[in-house]
């Protein structure tokens, strides 16, 4: 493989020490404990793998969490009393509800009714309108993980066209907005991108993921983005996790287009571990919001 990797859990290793001496200058000024509350409904394995990872990583940094577990039979209406509870609870700072939630509970509703203070994931209406007009109370974890990677490694944005593959609410759509903005917390040059989105009904996708200087898969489908598909020289990120018999593999097929590619990241060790650190990083945002 010819591309440089871009080593996600080095840099969410770096961003977590840096968080862990914020959180400790934060709670010896104020006496407040950052608190993330974090709701799973049901028992689906990879979502309570992603909680606990979520835990341990409030843990590393000195941020406080509390699990609350519900049944997969669970109404919606529980549901929504415990936020309200928890939306009330001065000690909780950020929520958080695991996705997927069973099919009888509205996501949207769910998601609607978390204190937009308190929206860590920032998927409140409030907060998602705040980031599109390039203001950001909070900053969309698994986006913001996209560009801190860039940031870090060097790697500037601005005047470059970015392909993003996949439109979701969570991924797609968000990284669109911020990186098409003037401006971000990281800097002008981590913005200010001529952006591209693609999603299943785009008419001859590999004619467009051809032109991308950076080149983003978000797609849920293993291995999909081919050598093909690629520039020479462009730069990979690929935030897909698919579960295959031979384990974890990204959206990326990560040999192939790791010889034309510039620059790549791994499935794993790529963009998951930056979005427990942007989760962190909301969290303690969120402690300090509330202590004004
Ligand atoms: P969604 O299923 O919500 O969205 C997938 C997107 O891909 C949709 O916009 C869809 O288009 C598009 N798409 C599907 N098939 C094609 C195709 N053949 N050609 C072009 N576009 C296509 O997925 P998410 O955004 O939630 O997640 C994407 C991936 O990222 C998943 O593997 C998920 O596990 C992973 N993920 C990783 C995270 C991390 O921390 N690393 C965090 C969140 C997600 P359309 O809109 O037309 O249906």
């Amino acid at each position: 493989m010819s591309a440089k990797l871009l080593d996600g859990k080095s840099i969410s290793q770096q961003i977590q020490q840096e968080l862990a001496a914020e959180v400790a200058v934060f709670t010896g000024q104020t006496k407040v404990e950052p608190q993330l509350a974090a709701i799973l409904v049901g028992d689906d394995p990879a979502s309570r793998v992603y909680v606990r990872n979520k835990q341990r990583g409030c843990e590393r940094v000195g941020i406080a969490s509390k699990l609350y577990r519900l049944d997969d039979q669970t109404s919606p209406q529980e549901l929504l009393e415990l936020i309200d509870e928890l939306n009330h609870d001065a000690a909780v700072h950020g929520i958080l509800v695991q996705l997927p939630l069973p099919g009888q509970i509205h996501e949207q509703q769910v998601l609607d009714a978390v204190c937009p203070w308190k929206d860590v994931d920032a998927f409140h209406p409030e907060n998602v309108g705040l980031l599109m007009q390039g203001r950001p109370r909070f900053i969309p974890c698994t986006p913001h993980g996209v560009q801190q990677i860039l940031h870090r490694t060097g790697i500037e944005v601005a005047g470059r066209h970015v392909v993003i593959v996949g439109r979701s609410e969570i991924v797609g759509k968000p990284l669109a907005m911020m990186l098409a903005q003037r401006d971000s917390a990281l800097g002008a040059t981590a913005a200010n991108a001529t952006v591209t989105l693609c999603h299943s009904r785009t008419r001859d996708l590999p004619s467009i993921t051809r032109q991308a200087d950076i080149l983003v898969a978000a797609i849920g489908r293993p291995l999909f983005i081919k050598r093909e598909m690629i520039k020479p020289g462009a730069v990979v990120v690929d935030v897909g996790i698919n579960r295959t018999e031979s384990g974890l593999v990204g959206d990326v097929d990560f040999p192939s287009v790791g010889e034309v590619a510039s620059h790549i990241t791994p499935v794993p060790g790529g963009v998951g571990p930056l979005t427990i650190a942007m989760l962190l990083r909301n969290t303690l945002q969120a402690a300090q919001l509330q202590a004004k």
